[in-house]
């Protein structure tokens, strides 16, 4: 029997779909993300399989898993890193329980299969069969299953605080990519634009100063600016969008406050602090215009983008395996959405890999659902990019 046979051997179907069904019928929706009963059924699976394994409390009922399946310590540490948490299933009505995990035709239904369980079921059934295979192993596989990715990345942040990264040389994170490569993805930086006005009686607007409508002012101009960046091979432009807006109090008075959040979708190379100014500039030039225009910036959340060299041993290993395993060759592509990597790569530097079983487009969807001959597949892949990386 070959390594990789011994290893294979423990890649069971049925283990994958009893994993990935009690995993989706744990609710971690998220707010609030109740990750505790999912971390604690992770770290019981990895603990039996042999690893060491840490829960780590972040808050009440919120946790991280933490597993560690040692090496030789010849060469630095692989790690997978997928969240517990999903969003929540929406207002639109579901045909399947989104915490059923019904099954139809190969494919499992429910909120988090394709974002991102499908993956946590794999890259821990992947590293329990590389446990359980008994296999020297040059460096160390961990297994990261991080807490409150949908909101604020809480998991990865005390993780990377924590000294989690050390020793680390390369990160996976198996979010939905349908099996393709992914080495780079886009950042989010989330502002909230503050215009202050004066308030007055409605039937003497000229007396008082319309926050409503200098925002909407400053928004003109930030949707028609262009943000200074470097073209990306592999990612689309930086993108603006306004999600929400609230201003005013009553029909008969002058709006003297107005607050926007614009959700900025960044290229790797656009630093906050510039995009900031950039805008910045805009107010100034408003405040030229218009003496009494007063506007502030805040930021709200700030993940920045990431990219990976192709050229790094991680991605040319990916590349080995894809050919292996999925018997095709696996170029790299980028993602719009960001992932715990905003987190954890930027501050450290380690080469990583977005590459999962879902599909991309099901992430937030009603109806999620992976199917779960990928979710095999990727397990199978994880397996395999351990023995490339770090197999004698
Ligand atoms: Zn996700």
């Amino acid at each position: 029997m070959t390594t990789s046979d011994s290893v294979t051997q423990h890649i069971d179907r049925s283990r994958i779909v009893e994993m990935l069904t009690t995993l989706i019928r744990f609710n971690s929706v998220n707010p609030p993300g109740n990750e505790t009963p999912v971390a604690e059924y992770l770290g019981g699976s990895l603990r039996q399989a042999g690893l060491q394994v840490e829960l780590v409390s972040l808050a009440e009922n919120r946790a991280n898993v933490m597993a560690r399946l040692p090496g030789q310590g010849k060469a630095p540490g692989l790690m997978f890193c997928g969240h517990t948490d999903t969003v929540h299933p929406g207002e639109v009505a579901w045909s399947h329980n989104p915490f059923g995990a019904e099954t139809v035709n190969g494919r499992m239904f429910g909120r988090g299969t394709a974002d991102m369980k499908g993956g946590v079921a794999a890259m821990v059934v992947a590293v329990e069969a590389l446990a359980r295979a008994g296999i020297p192993l040059a460096g160390d596989v961990i297994i990261a299953g991080t807490a409150g990715e949908e909101v604020d990345c809480l998991g990865a942040s005390h993780l990377l605080q924590s000294g989690g990264m050390e020793g680390v040389g390369a990160l996976v994170i198996p979010e939905p990519t349908d099996l393709a490569l992914v080495t780079a993805h886009r950042g989010a930086l989330w502002l909230k634009l503050i215009t202050q006005g004066k308030a007055a009686h409605g039937s003497m607007p000229e007396l008082g100063v319309n926050a409503i409508l200098h925002m909407y002012k400053l928004l003109q101009v930030l949707l028609q600016h262009q943000f200074g960046y470097q073209p990306h091979p592999l990612l689309r432009l930086p993108t603006v969008n306004v999600g929400t807006i609230q201003g005013g109090t009553k029909t008969n008075v002058v709006a003297d406050m107005c607050q926007a959040m614009v959700d900025i979708r960044t290229v790797p190379g656009m630093a906050t602090a510039e995009v900031v100014r950039e805008i910045q500039e805009l107010i100034n030039h408003l405040k030229v215009d218009i003496p009494d225009f007063k506007a502030r910036i805040e930021i709200v959340n700030d993940k920045p983008a990431i990219t990976t060299d192709p050229q790094v041993p991680l991605i040319q290993a990916a590349q080995r395996t894809g050919q292996m395993i999925l018997g095709r060759g696996l170029t790299p592509q980028g993602a719009s959405y960001f992932t715990d990597a905003s987190v954890l790569t930027p501050p450290t530097g380690v080469p990583t890999l977005i590459f999962g079983p879902g599909e991309a487009g099901m992430a937030h969807q009603p109806e999620e659902f992976v199917d779960i001959d990928k979710v095999i597949q990727a397990a199978h892949f994880y397996a395999a990019l351990v023995l490339e990386m770090l197999g004698s």
